[in-house]
């Protein structure tokens, strides 16, 4: 018997190996972001029931930002939870959403195995809309020492003849390869930068990466999904999977928004490029509840996937407190509507407090139902961090969670069930 400590989390991680986070390779995995570190008994109990590799550590900088957590907490409140369940069969620790090499070099000293590259911040939004005059002036400025290559190099490669994505070919002008470039050029670089660095820092221990591109403005091209991947690869960056920009719209905590013809057949595309290039796995990241789509990305993708999660898990926590504290449900949501129009500027979503059923006239045992309305959930997503940070909420928020441990469990573990029973 001890107390939950780090150090006990130290400890018990050196004497039971299966207690340490593991590189997953190509296997279909599913990430369990848990914004409070007590979501992890619920997904190992909804990840045993399928085939799925498990990421149970995952947080971006900005989520640990946020809920004021280092990625040691993470890494140990996911440990705990693996511990408590019996979880013998590993899993991953995702830092997820890396834009700098000091981030990366704080979650590799915590032991994670998995990083995802960010270079979000590196992509010219603007690319599409130049002229052709200024386009040719932005292909001069790329930094073509650092990608090592230079613009009739990069048009011999990919457009002069077609580029052969297995199931089909796929013939690229210069002008489109040159957006792309420009797009997406630097960002490759900046990549090609923290995956050096990665390799130099873990120094030997296993890791593996991830490139996503999925907070940018306009979803992710044919032809600029084959010039990222051909140009990490050309640049010697091993990677296990790739989250693109999908095309329609992936808000937080809420279905997916768009024609799902037009996903399936931007879908199988992304799966061609992938296995040419790869294999490597397609990243859908805001994955939470995006119930349409699973049926059609399990399909064309078979094993090469990789489901992220994040926040879904925190609904599920606000479920629970609907149902065991109403009270403190209210409270919260109340406190929500007004954080709203402030925290959701770092989010992709459209939700509207005016449009949230007013909790004033529901009775208690109703406002669980809440949590099923578009604009409720969407508004207590982006609110984690105001709520966690607002010490008059946090202390019965956790309170009311470590009371009803069970009832939590539950609920996390029939909600993921509903995101992995797709993918089985
Ligand atoms: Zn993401």
């Amino acid at each position: 018997m001890g107390p939950a400590t780090s150090r006990s989390a130290a400890w018990l991680r050196k004497t039971l190996p299966f207690l340490k986070a593991v590189t997953i390779g190509l296997k279909k995995s599913a990430g369990c972001g848990d914004r409070l570190g007590l979501a992890t008994p619920g997904h190992v109990r909804a990840i045993r029931k399928t085939g799925v590799a498990p990421i149970f550590a995952q947080q971006s900088v900005r989520e640990n930002e946020r809920t004021g957590r280092t990625p040691s907490q993470v890494m140990d409140d996911a440990l705990w939870g693996v511990f408590q369940e019996g979880w013998r069969h590993g899993f991953g620790a995702d830092a997820d959403h890396l834009k700098t090499a000091d981030q990366a070099d704080a979650f590799a000293a915590a032991g994670y195995t998995f990083f995802t590259i960010d270079p979000g911040e590196y992509v010219d939004n603007d690319a599409e809309k130049l002229s052709a005059r200024e386009l040719e002036q932005k292909v001069g400025e790329l930094p073509w020492a650092e990608l090592e290559s230079s613009p009739s190099d990069l048009e011999h490669t990919l457009s002069e003849k077609p580029v052969d994505l297995g199931d089909f070919r796929s013939r690229f002008t210069r002008e489109e390869l040159m957006r792309a470039a420009v797009k997406y050029g630097k960002a490759v670089s900046h990549t090609v930068r923290l995956y050096r660095h990665l390799v130099q820092t873990m120094s030997g221990r296993l890791f593996e990466l991830e490139m996503s591109v999925d907070e940018t403005e306009s979803a992710t091209k044919l032809v600029e999904h084959v010039y990222i991947a051909s140009e990490l690869k050309r640049l010697g960056v091993v990677w296990v999977s790739l989250a693109p920009r999908y095309v329609g719209a992936f808000e937080k905590g809420v279905d997916y928004i768009g024609d799902l013809e037009q996903f399936q057949r931007a879908f199988a595309r992304h799966v061609a490029v992938a296995k040419t290039y790869g294999p490597y796995k397609l990243s859908i990241h805001s994955g939470s509840d995006k119930f349409s789509i699973y049926p059609i990305a399990a399909r064309l993708a078979g094993d090469l996937i990789h489901l992220k999660t994040a926040g879904t898990s925190y609904l599920e926590a606000l479920r629970t407190i609907a149902r065991c504290n109403p009270k403190l449900f209210r409270d919260i949501l109340r406190f929500a509507e007004g954080r709203y129009p402030i925290d959701r500027a770092t989010y992709h979503v459209s939700a509207e407090t005016s449009r949230i059923p007013d909790a004033g006239k529901l009775d208690d045992q109703d406002l669980p139902e809440l949590l099923e309305d578009f604009h409720a959930r969407e508004i207590l997503h982006v609110t984690y961090g105001s709520v966690l940070n607002q010490d008059r909420l946090r202390a019965p928020f956790f309170d009311t969670l470590r009371r009803n441990e069970e009832e939590y469990t539950q609920a996390v573990e029939a909600h993921f069930d509903r995101h992995l029973n797709p993918f089985k």
